[in-house]
């Protein structure tokens, strides 16, 4: 169950990398981070896997049950070829997130991945995070950062 929340957690940040771009310090009160990071997922579109750099190329480490990545059958430990038709051979997962960013507009996602040896093309679709994910990566944000000022703020 940990596990799964610091996957969920992690496809936030990948999501909210404008607000947490360099990891989970923040400096807001808990309730305007609340806020900004229900604002800036609620609505946004994402693909559910989390990608690891295996210098070069980038492998997927974990895939978020129910997310757009599972329902297309893609799988921890699959090799990413490419996406959208950009290679991504000696891409690092900054490149991958804003792969994803630029297909935003349509959604639209496929990718060549290598399993076993093999090359499988999987297309998928962006979708919006459902709310129990959104209430999730809020919950999991404030316990991670928010734990020693939360008795102090009201
Ligand atoms: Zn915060």
């Amino acid at each position: 169950m940990v596990q799964r929340i610091s996957r969920i957690f992690f496809v936030a940040l990948v999501a909210a990398n404008t607000l947490v771009a360099d990891g989970p310090k923040c400096t807001g009160t808990a309730r305007d981070c609340e806020q900004k990071i229900r604002h800036l997922v609620s609505g946004r579109r994402y693909l559910g896997a989390t990608v690891t750099d295996k210098m070069p190329g980038l492998v997927v480490s974990a895939v978020t049950e129910d997310s757009p990545a599972a329902k297309s059958g893609l799988l921890p430990g699959d090799i990413l070829i490419s996406l959208n038709g950009k290679s991504l051979t000696q891409a690092s997962v900054r490149d991958f997130k804003q792969y994803v960013a630029d297909a935003r507009t349509t959604g639209r996602i496929w990718l060549i991945v290598s399993r076993h040896g093999a090359y499988s093309r999987i297309e998928t679709r962006l979708e919006p995070y459902p709310k129990e994910q959104v209430a999730k990566i809020v919950a999991m944000h404030l316990s991670q950062t928010h734990t020693k000022t939360a008795g102090t703020q009201r």
